[in-house]
């Protein structure tokens, strides 16, 4: 029997495939998703589901607001177990130091059309009472929001599937062939376009790509409703984030529409066992508790870890292969693939019908990595 065939295969079930089918369905083309385990399964179970601009870059700033409007544009049709929570976020100052990098974050944000508020010792505590004395103030950014991100993933590949696209769970790729995949049980899929949205995954599918496991570990609470009102992220988190070799952790907790706190977060390269490491997780709460003293009486239910997929430069490959001319990449989205997924899935897809990009996506593309042109565009 001839294999299906489709206009795009996308491999991987995570928030950024999901994402990425439902944009391809939207744009009138056929679909297949395959998911070797479970939809929305991978890191995208394990994350926090900050939806947050960042300001890293300018590529990173125009990825993860361009993602945010769209966020804010999808928030009605979400359903309710996607936990949806317009919470804000607040980059809390501990010195003086910190206050300085509080100013240039406002100074960049206001400018790009971002509403950003300066917060002073005094309105810092009246924002989020469990913080500790003696920090010197924050910068609360209203437009930040959190999610439940395998709900969301979900809720991309139901609403794919209902439009007309064909899920595959169960089974993975085991490789990407001239004109489709080859899945692990030995059948086949062909397809006009391929799209590698593997995640951390992704090199075991296309080799000589610089994508690297990051692992992260993280810790949810039991339920206890009004002890926090905006995600907090300590704005050492930006030295941590930044630090591409050492193992890091910093202080950012998430306030759940469950009344639950989830605690994060730390950084390892080198370290792929999946298991919850107990040096790292002590450091984790413990800077946590620095900062909301309150958060050591209350108790956690459970720890776990996952695997952000990192390049080198920080930002995501979206766009062709430069080898196989049928192949695009979606993945290396390392911490912020939940955000930038809705941007992805719309430059991914400009990009395969040519459409016009409603930002650049020069900054994306695989090739700058490899330094090549890509095969096709
Ligand atoms: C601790 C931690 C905290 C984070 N917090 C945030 C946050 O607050 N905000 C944010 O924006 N991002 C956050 N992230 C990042 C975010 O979770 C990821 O960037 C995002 O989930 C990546 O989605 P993905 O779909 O690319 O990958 P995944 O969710 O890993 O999905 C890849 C999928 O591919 C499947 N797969 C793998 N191999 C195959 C194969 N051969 N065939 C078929 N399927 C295959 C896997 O089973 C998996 O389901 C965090 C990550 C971690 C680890």
């Amino acid at each position: 029997m001839a294999p299906p065939v489709y206009d795009v295969v996308i491999i991987g079930g995570g928030i950024v495939g999901a994402a990425c089918a439902a944009e391809c369905v939207a744009a009138g083309l056929r679909v297949a998703i395959v998911e070797a385990k479970m939809i929305g399964g991978g890191a995208t179970a394990a994350g926090m589901g900050h939806l947050t601009v960042m300001d890293d870059s300018d590529a990173q700033f125009a990825l993860t607001r361009y993602s945010q409007l769209l966020w804010d544009g999808l928030r009605e049709e979400l359903p309710h177990e996607v936990e949806y929570d317009a919470c804000g976020t607040i980059w809390v100052a501990a010195d003086d130091e910190e206050m300085r990098e509080v100013e240039r974050k406002y100074e960049f944000y206001s400018t790009r059309g971002v509403a950003v508020e300066v917060l002073d010792a005094q309105s810092l505590r009246e924002a989020e009472p469990n913080l500790r004395d003696g920090l010197v103030g924050g910068l609360r950014v209203a437009g930040d929001s959190v999610i439940y991100p395998p709900c969301a993933a979900q809720f991309f590949v139901d609403r794919s599937r209902a439009r007309g696209a064909d899920v595959f769970v169960g089974t993975g790729v085991r490789e990407i062939t001239a004109d489709g995949v080859r899945l692990r049980d030995g059948s086949a899929i062909s397809a006009g376009v391929i799209v590698n949205a593997a995640g951390s995954w992704s090199p075991e599918l296309t080799s000589g790509i610089d994508v690297k496991k990051r692992k992260g570990h993280l810790v949810i609470t039991d339920r206890y409703p009004r002890f926090l009102r905006h995600q907090l992220v300590e704005l050492g988190y930006l030295k941590s984030a930044h630090t591409m070799t050492a193992e890091s952790v910093a202080f950012n907790i998430q306030p759940r529409r469950t009344g639950q706190l989830l605690i994060g977060s730390s950084r390892q390269f080198e370290a792929d066992e999946a298991s919850v490491d107990g040096s790292i997780l002590s450091r984790m709460l413990s800077r946590a508790i620095e900062f909301l003293p309150g958060l050591g009486k209350l108790a956690s239910l459970r720890a776990w870890t996952g695997f952000r997929a990192a390049t080198p430069d920080k930002l995501p490959l979206i766009g062709p292969d430069v080898h196989h001319p049928r192949l695009y990449l979606a993945t290396g989205h390392e911490g912020l693939g939940i955000t930038t997924s809705l941007g992805t899935a719309k430059l991914l897809v400009d990009q395969i019908v040519n459409r016009r990009p409603q930002i650049p996506v020069t900054p994306y593309l695989p090739a700058r990595v490899v330094g090549a042109e890509p095969a096709h565009v």
